[in-house]
This record gives C-alpha cells, structure tokens and sequence, in this order.
C-alpha cells in the first residue's frame, strides 16, 4: 500500500482533504494516508508551525498532499508553504487552467498550463529596514532555477502535445534579474524548435489573458508573476475553488489548490472540493495511476456539467460534502 502525507492545513483545509479521501477510496485506490499537520492547527498542538514529525513524514513517503496553510502575516514568520517549497527544492509549481462545461463565464475555451518557478525571486524572503521608513527585498534570480524551470517547461510541452510555450517577465524594467530568467528560457527554447516560443511583458500578459485566454498555452514565469497570474487565470475559468497544482521537484513532489485557506467559508461545509480532488488526480498521474486519474476527472467534469450537486462559488447550493458524494457515486457507478 502506498503511503502518502496528508497534511488537512487550515481553514477549509480540512473539509477539502476530507474530499481527497473519499474520493480516492471510492476510485480504489488504497493509500496509508499519514495525517501529520502543519500551520496554526499544528501550532496550537506543538507549538511549531512545521513539527518535525511533518517534516520527518514528507522525507520519508516522498509525497504529501497537502491542504492550504495559513502563515500568520507580518509575525515575522516564513511562509510555511515557501519554506516547504525551498526545503524539498519542490522547483516546479504546475497549474492546469481549464474551462469546465456548466461553468458560465466570459470564456469557455481556456487551455492553459502555467508552470511558475517555486523557488526563488521575491520569495527568497530577504529584506529589511534599511532605515526607518526605507524598506527593502532582495530578488534573486539563478542561471540555475531558470534553465532548470525553462527545462521542465518544454519537457513538459513535449510530453503533453502542447505546442507553445510563453514565457512571461519584465525585463524591459528589470533588465539583469529578469533579463536573466528570458536569456535562460530563450537557450532552453533553441532545444526545442518543435515547439513555438514567445515572450510576453507580464502587465500586457495580464490584459491578453483576460481578452484572448485561448492564445496562449504553456506559460512559463518567475515565482511573483507565477503567484499573480495563477489567480487571475482561475477567475477566467470560474474562481480558485476549481484550479488543482502540484509541487514538483527532483524526488519529492506535493500536491495542493491553488487556493489558500478562505477563513470566511471555514467549518460552513461550502468550500468547493474540485480544486484538491483535481489536484488528488495529479498525484495519481504522478504514481502512474493513469486511468484512476482520468476517472476522477471525468466524475468532477460530469457533476459539474450536470450542475445538479455544485457548491455555491459556482452558482449551486450543495455542500462540500454533497459536491463529493455526487463525485463519488458517479466513480463507483461507472468502474
Ligand atoms: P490564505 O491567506 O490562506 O491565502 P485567503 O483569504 O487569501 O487565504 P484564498 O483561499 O486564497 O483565501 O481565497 C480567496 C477567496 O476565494 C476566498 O475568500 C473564497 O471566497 C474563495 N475561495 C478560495 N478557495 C475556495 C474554495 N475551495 N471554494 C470556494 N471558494 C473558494
Ligand atoms: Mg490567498
């Protein structure tokens, strides 16, 4: 039996990975989950933020799905999620953007992919008072990270039929930093003739995206732009409820929403499980559990299409646990 971390995470954490699991049961998938938890839950039972015993789980199974976790702001804390990503150099974050039938938004013909470096740039968390009243933060950018992100991007293309791939910057502005990261990008690309390559100014990307979304494809971006871009690219497809990521690195990966924690919707049973069920399909792609995978798509894909049992962020009245107990019946009906 495969053993997996689960970290449940706070706010509507809980209710979403509660999603994860019975969803995976219903599709056959026997997984030891190991719950260990991280963030203000663990605080209060630890008094860490990141116990050992999370730390310890991770390093051991290799793979964590993880819930959203709340880093308390301006504490002096480092984001919980950003000191997992650097400890197990998780450098890939994976976003999938896709329209969903029964969906209504301005658009129904977005494909995306947006692949956002995850280890580097404004999230070095290096800053200070140079003096009062002068703040500073320090972006760092890697030859490194940038050809081993530029890297996965193509590999990623080729492996999926994709056919494009942009990488966003603004390096008209920051032309050493982000200079750096487009140079980087444009040598993987030469590797790649197959594929088209183009590169967009982040501020025009953000307009594009919003009025011709099916442009584009594969998106390639340093860590801010990857964190910006990703939520508003879930509103082109109906909210963060829906959007599913993973965490990839050389041998660990973690899976987790886009989303974080919605404290305004914790403990009401209405938080949309899509994005962490969609993101639990991720995982099993990444354990070669193809055709589960596929069948737990199809199941959301159909519950959402036929808009009988959807939560409230896209216009049904099902609770959380509903949403997954229709997505459930429909896995056990048809395998
Ligand atoms: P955090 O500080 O953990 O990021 P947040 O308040 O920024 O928390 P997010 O989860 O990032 O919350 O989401 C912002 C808003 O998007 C939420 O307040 C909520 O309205 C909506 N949202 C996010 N995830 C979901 C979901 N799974 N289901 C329904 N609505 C969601
Ligand atoms: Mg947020």
């Amino acid at each position: 039996m495969k053993e997996i971390t689960l970290i449940p995470g706070d706010g509507i954490g809980t209710e979403v990975t509660a999603a994860v699991q019975k969803v995976l049961t219903a599709a056959n998938q026997s997984i030891a989950w190991e719950i260990v938890n991280g963030g203000e839950g663990a605080y209060q039972a630890t008094g860490q933020y990141i116990p050992d015993a999370l730390l310890d789980s991770i390093s051991t199974n290799k793979i964590a799905f993880k819930g959203p976790i709340t880093t308390p702001i301006g504490k002096g804390f480092k984001s919980i999620n950003v000191t997992l990503r650097q400890k197990y150099n998780t450098f890939a974050n994976v976003r999938p953007v896709k329209s969903m039938e029964g969906i209504k938004t301005p658009f129904n013909n977005v494909d995306l992919v947006i692949i956002r470096e995850n280890s580097e740039d404004l999230y070095c968390g290096i800053e200070h008072l140079v003096t009062e009243g002068v703040a500073e933060s320090i972006k760092v950018i890697t030859e490194k990270a940038s050809l081993r992100i530029g890297e996965y991007a193509f590999q990623y293309a080729k492996k999926h039929g994709r056919n494009k791939v942009t990488s966003v910057h603004k390096a008209n502005i920051m032309k050493i930093s982000d200079g750096l990261f487009l140079d980087c990008i444009r040598r993987v690309a030469k590797k790649y003739p197959e594929i088209e390559y183009e590169e967009v100014i982040v501020d025009n990307m953000c307009m594009q995206l919003v009025m011709y979304p099916e442009k584009y494809d594969v998106l390639v971006l340093p860590n801010l732009y990857g964190d910006i871009v990703s939520d508003l690219a879930a509103g082109l497809v109906g909210g963060l409820g829906l959007v599913p990521g993973a965490n990839i690195g050389e041998d660990i990966a973690i899976f987790e929403a886009v989303h974080g924690s919605a404290p305004q919707i914790a403990g009401k049973n209405e938080a949309n499980p899509t994005a962490c069920i969609l993101s639990a399909a991720m995982m099993l792609d990444y354990i070669n559990e193809r055709s589960a995978a596929d069948l737990i798509r199809e199941a959301v894909a159909y519950v959402i299409r036929e808009g009988k049992h959807t939560t409230k962020d896209i216009g049904g009245n099902a609770t959380t646990e509903e949403m997954t107990e229709a997505i459930c019946s429909y896995i056990r009906t048809v395998s």
